[in-house]
């Protein structure tokens, strides 16, 4: 029974309610807005990232005093980002309630944009694609157009989600070209033009929530971390055969961007392709997607077609006009003997390549995606065998070369979990919750 020392009397509850500075209630995020309370973060990455926790979990897991834990969940559970519900396993004394991550408190609008295609998502906090629109699309077209469509989309995706428990918190866009991640800005992009420096933030400032902007094959390789083949390895490449070659790089559980952002642009890595003189897109010869990537595919398949080599290819031109990579990986699954030396050329120069990223880098893991990558097994038996030929073999020894199986999706998987990170990281909570009233006041 409680004493009456321990009941505030009217006049002390008056006192200590004077002392506590009063909660903002400000609608806008506060410009230089104080660090989030100790241990906030940690709490809510712990619940994040396992999906539940409990109390006692919590003090074991982010070494923070049992009071601190119990503020810092009551504050999240007053903002709407932890619920409380069911009870987990006890281990011989009171079953512990469960904390929850509300993954639909919110919800993010992603777009992966390749060279030739255009796929837009709406996810939720947690990082999973609810809604997802796949269409071919001209990243040359420019950013005005390109991206008026991605604002159709986004409308699109939120019209189909119906009624939302929570409100738009970010926007994660991925581009094909190189990135200053921290302004947002596309840098001299080589297949963009109109791109360079083009400010995206301030194209979507009129949804009112954070925009970030990053190369694409990074997000990907993200996408296949959180939820593909890269899941728990800490050291992989992602690699995209698409329109062009590039590489997203995972050191020790994050994405490797490099000291300006150009990281794994492998498609443009000299390779000795005997006396063939092919000018690359980027405007140096040599390059490896000149040779090997899908739109170097497309334009020797076309070749072979007109010059007569191959009855397959040229029945698929005079039938639609011109020749895509898929083609000529359709036409090699039938035998076609052109394309088989295309795809078998093709992975061989990607395969050399590759040598020399797992001699340098000793990843566990290769993971191939992109457009090209799904287009048959020939493709990717040649770089296996010729990875495995030309390592040395203490890189090959535990090395996985495989396919992502997220079915195209990786990209917009990716962009959301970055959304995500980065309005959940340390830097940016403070600022969101500045400018949110918690959930029961709403
Ligand atoms: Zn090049």
């Amino acid at each position: 029974m409680a004493t009456s020392a321990d009941v505030p009397t009217i006049e002390s509850e008056v006192a200590t309610r004077a002392q506590k500075p009063q909660k903002s209630m400000a609608t806008e995020p506060p410009k230089d807005a104080a660090p989030p309370p100790d241990g906030l973060v940690a709490v809510l990455d712990h619940v994040r990232v396992h999906g539940e926790s409990s109390r006692a979990r919590l003090v074991e897991a982010t070494g923070l005093g049992r009071s601190v834990v119990t503020q810092r969940v009551d504050a999240l559970l007053d903002y709407g980002l932890l619920t409380e519900d069911g009870l987990g396993p006890s281990t011989g004394g009171r079953a512990p309630r469960l904390l929850r991550f509300r993954a639909d408190a919110g919800y993010l609008l992603v777009a992966d944009l390749g060279a030739t295609s255009m796929d837009v998502a709406l996810a939720d906090l947690s990082g999973e694609v609810l809604i997802h629109r796949a269409e071919r699309s001209d990243i040359a077209a420019g950013p005005d157009a390109v991206l008026a469509r991605v604002e159709e989309l986004f409308d699109e995706c939120v019209a189909e989600a119906g009624t939302l428990p929570g409100s738009l918190w970010g926007i994660g866009i991925g581009v094909p070209g190189p990135v200053e991640f921290e302004s947002a800005l596309p840098i001299s992009p080589p297949i963009m033009p109109g791109w360079d420096g083009y400010d995206v933030r301030a194209r979507f400032a009129g949804r009112g929530v954070p925009v970030w902007l990053d190369n694409d094959v990074n997000m990907m390789a993200l996408g296949e971390l959180t939820a593909g083949s890269g899941r728990g390895v800490k050291n992989f490449v992602f690699v995209k055969i698409g329109t062009g070659i590039g590489a997203g790089i995972v050191v020790d559980g994050r994405i490797h961007r490099g000291a300006q952002g150009s990281a794994g642009d492998v498609g443009h890595i000299y390779v000795p392709a005997g006396d063939r003189e092919v000018i690359c897109r980027c405007g140096m010869s040599g390059c490896l997607e000149a040779f090997a990537g899908g739109a170097a595919l497309a334009r020797d398949g076309e070749a072979a077609a007109r010059a007569g080599r191959s009855p397959i290819l040229l029945a698929i031109l005079d039938e639609k006009g011109f020749i895509g990579a898929a083609d000529v990986a359709l036409a090699s699954k039938h035998g076609d003997q052109v394309s088989v030396e295309l795809i078998t050329e093709a992975g061989r120069l990607i395969g050399q390549m590759l040598t020399g990223v797992v001699n340098f880098f000793n990843p566990s893991l290769l993971v191939i995606g992109g457009g090209v990558s799904g287009a048959g097994d020939l493709l990717l038996a040649t770089i296996r065998q010729t990875i495995y030929r030309r390592s040395l073999p203490l890189a090959t020894r535990d090395l996985i070369v495989r396919r992502s199986d997220l079915d195209g999706h990786a990209g917009v998987i990716g962009a959301a979990t970055m959304v995500a990170n980065e309005i959940f990281a340390r830097e940016y909570l403070p600022r969101w919750l500045g400018a949110r009233t918690p959930a029961g006041a709403a």
